[in-house]
């Protein structure tokens, strides 16, 4: 029997996240306890006090151990140094007990994120942001995947979202999420065309229109109306942006779910899913550095 999926107020499938996220951290515990529980270590690094990243932060440690995981924090002052970010993060790479590390980003001013994150070696890089992880991407070879664009294939291939043959257009080019979502979509075996559309890109509502799946990844706050949807379309909100309404995602969920085939939910929708998948990851890291069993 096909699962019937929870649909919004307009007829829309709700690609829920949280739920979704929920089933993936169930299987890891499951996974792990099976195999007698062995050490799967995620390695958290906080620099300087903001306080959205110390949530997220907090939420990847409090899931990591509803998976069976243990986690590792390493926690800096706004003041910390280059060289003191560097010295921590070098720990932890040569740390046999660490399996993955995560760096919140954005680091504080002044310091140089890039330079930090090349101290990560590919099979401990869960957040797959490091030149060599993007690289194995772009080459279709083994590694990590980053977390936010992987959450949104999860979404899609478990709300039964076709993508083999679809158009899609794809809101945002940045290395964390527009960029590899546009290549995860586009790989062999996926094989949806994609489109990178970005801040100068013309007439984007007309582009949108002519797509199956929107993913809107801007970070404007509502960017993405009615007028912005094909019917039927599966529309994915990672945008978040902080406003006097709260925080808002880049879709407009309200006349969205209306012409929609599927939608996200913000919040509830891509933010769970990436902290399911930074598990998904560690668990794999654990694998290649032979401290799981295949
Ligand atoms: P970014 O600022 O690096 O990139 C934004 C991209 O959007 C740029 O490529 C820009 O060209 C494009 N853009 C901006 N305004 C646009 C417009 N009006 N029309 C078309 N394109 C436009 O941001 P990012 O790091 O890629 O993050 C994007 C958003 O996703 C942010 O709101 C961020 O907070 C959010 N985010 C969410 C999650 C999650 O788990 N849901 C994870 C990471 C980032």
């Amino acid at each position: 029997m096909t699962e019937q999926f929870e649909l919004t107020e307009g007829g829309a499938v709700l690609m829920d996240g949280n739920r979704l996220r929920d089933e993936i951290v169930a299987e890891l515990n499951a996974e792990i306890t099976a195999a007698g529980g062995p050490e799967v270590c995620l390695a958290t690094v906080l620099v300087g006090d903001d306080k959205p990243s110390r949530i997220y932060v907090r939420n990847k440690q409090r899931k990591a151990a509803e998976a069976a995981m243990l986690s590792r924090h390493v926690e800096l002052g706004a003041d910390a140094g280059q060289a003191e970010v560097e010295q921590a993060v070098g720990d932890l790479a040569r740390d046999p007990g660490v399996h993955g590390i995560l760096v919140q980003l954005p680091l504080p001013e002044g310091l140089d994120a890039d330079a930090v994150l090349e101290l990560i070696p590919p099979e401990k890089d869960v957040d797959g942001l490091t030149p060599r992880s993007m690289g194995r991407l772009v080459r279709g070879q083994r590694g990590h995947v980053p977390c936010t664009p992987l959450g949104v294939m999860r979404l899609l291939d478990r709300y039964g979202v076709a993508v083999s043959g679809r158009s899609a257009v794809v809101i945002g080019r940045s290395t964390l999420v527009g960029l590899p979502q546009v290549l995860l979509l586009g790989r062999k075996g996926v094989d949806a065309t994609p489109t990178l559309a970005h801040s100068r890109t013309p007439g984007l509502q007309e582009v949108c229109r002519q797509a199956d799946i929107v993913v809107a990844a801007a970070g404007m706050a509502r960017l993405v109306t009615a007028d912005f949807v094909k019917p039927g379309a599966a529309v994915i909100d990672v945008g978040i942006s902080r406003t006097a309404d709260g925080i808002v995602g880049d879709v407009d969920f309200e006349t969205v779910q209306a012409v929609a085939g599927a939608v996200t939910p913000m919040p509830g929708g891509t933010g769970p899913m990436t902290i399911a998948c930074l598990l998904q990851n560690t668990l794999a890291a654990a694998r290649m550095l032979g401290a799981f069993p295949d």
